[in-house]
């Protein structure tokens, strides 16, 4: 049979966990923290699970957890989103995302998105019949550059979208450039599916912009976020998606039908764990002191850092190292990492659609001191 995604092959943050896990490497490829969340968190779970709490909750979503994100939102953003109407829990950020393309375009459609890109925004338009519009952000700085995306955009053009803080570059847009955005979008009917999985993961007192601090731009907008990063629970795969009624409306109608719903103890959890803001306000101190220590040390190497504004990936140029190393694509030199260095990493290249190679490897700080200290150690000595 005909496949549905011909291009498509496993993706790079399997195909380097694999290797890692082969070679005993230090994983810094697969975003994902090797600590465990909150006990209190876990013993929600546990208790949610005592309680009974096993069957089916209602399609959008546990009522109790919905309000939890609602009054997050509200407070952190200002924008008022109703639990009843304009917010779904779904099976991870990659459900929601997908099941946004799928709810908002027509076989046909136009959907932008911004390179480098995160690897499952094409597919998940590729599935939904759209076509796929791909725009550099500026190289060099990953900033948004604006006279680009507006070339592109065409009377087809159903929805775009953002992600900040970025995956992998660590850039968070600013106040000017959501505006910028905005201005953009104006007189448009384009949808802004906004990907804010690392909002809580912006360093040095800057301000993640998400879509509902600027309600122009929320009005138009499908807000994503995770679980999964904000309480170190990746395999959960429990997140959010808030929209204004109409739009949630049309997610809804698609989300019944290709998951549902999402497991019932996790959000009893969840909810219950959302009472408490510290976990989320706290993660972004938390994850520099991360970001600092893992940049010290690279500091040591031949390694040319790239600035990390936000998430928890330090991306690296290794084109300053000395010897044929640097010659190497970024394929060849994250598998010579992971298997002569003993460090994982993801090339920058897999998030783009034809593999543009720029002599960076991202690397993931989401990681114990000690791993961190561990691979420092590893690089070190050979870089
Ligand atoms: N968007 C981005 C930018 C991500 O980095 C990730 C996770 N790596 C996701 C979406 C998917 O999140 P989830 O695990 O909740 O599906
Ligand atoms: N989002 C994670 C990353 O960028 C990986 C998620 C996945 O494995 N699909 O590394």
């Amino acid at each position: 049979p005909a496949s549905r995604l011909p291009a498509v092959g496993t993706t790079i943050f399997t195909v380097m966990s694999a290797l890692a896990s082969e070679t005993g490497a230090v994983n810094l490829g697969q975003g994902f923290p090797d600590f465990d969340g909150d006990p209190a968190l876990m013993q929600a779970v546990k208790d949610a699970l005592d309680a009974g709490h096993n069957q089916y909750p209602p399609m959008a979503g546990l009522p109790a957890l919905r309000e939890a994100v609602a009054a997050k939102i509200a407070t952190l953003y200002g924008t008022a989103y109703d639990p009843g109407s304009e917010i779904t829990i779904t099976a991870g950020a990659t459900q929601a995302i997908l099941t946004a393309v799928l709810a908002l375009t027509q076989p046909g459609d136009e959907v932008i998105v911004l390179e480098p890109a995160y690897d499952s925004y094409g597919p998940s338009i590729e599935m939904a019949g759209a076509r796929t519009v791909r725009v550099p952000l500026t190289p060099g700085t990953f900033r948004p550059d604006f006279e680009r995306i507006a070339a592109a955009i065409t009377p087809r053009t159903r929805a775009l979208i953002v992600n900040t803080p970025h995956n992998p570059s660590g850039t968070v847009w600013t106040e000017a450039e959501m505006a910028q955005l905005a201005a953009l979008l104006r007189d448009t009917p384009i949808v802004l599916i906004a990907d804010e999985v690392y909002e809580h993961m912006a360093y040095d007192g800057v301000a993640h912009q998400s879509v509902a601090r600027h309600p122009e731009l929320a009005a138009r907008s499908v807000l994503i976020s995770s679980f999964g990063k904000t309480y170190h629970v990746t395999g959960w795969k429990v997140a959010y998606a808030a929209a204004p009624a109409a739009l949630m409306a049309e997610f809804r109608k698609v989300h019944q039908f290709n998951v549902f719903t999402v497991n019932t103890p996790m959000q009893h959890a969840l909810a219950r764990y959302m009472a408490d803001p510290r976990p989320y306000l706290d993660l972004a101190g938390f994850y520099q002191r991360k970001r600092d220590r893992f940049r010290a040390g690279l500091a040591g190497t031949a390694l040319r850092l790239l600035p990390c504004e936000g998430t928890y990936f330090q991306s690296v140029d290794y084109s300053g190292l000395p010897g044929p190393i640097a010659a190497l694509d970024e394929n060849a030199f994250c598998r010579w990492l992971t298997t002569e260095v003993g460090v994982a990493a993801i090339p920058l290249s897999a998030f783009y659609q034809d593999g543009f190679n720029q002599q960076i490897a991202r690397l993931c700080f989401a990681k114990r001191d000690e791993t961190l200290d561990r691979a420092l150690a590893r690089l070190a000595e050979r870089l």
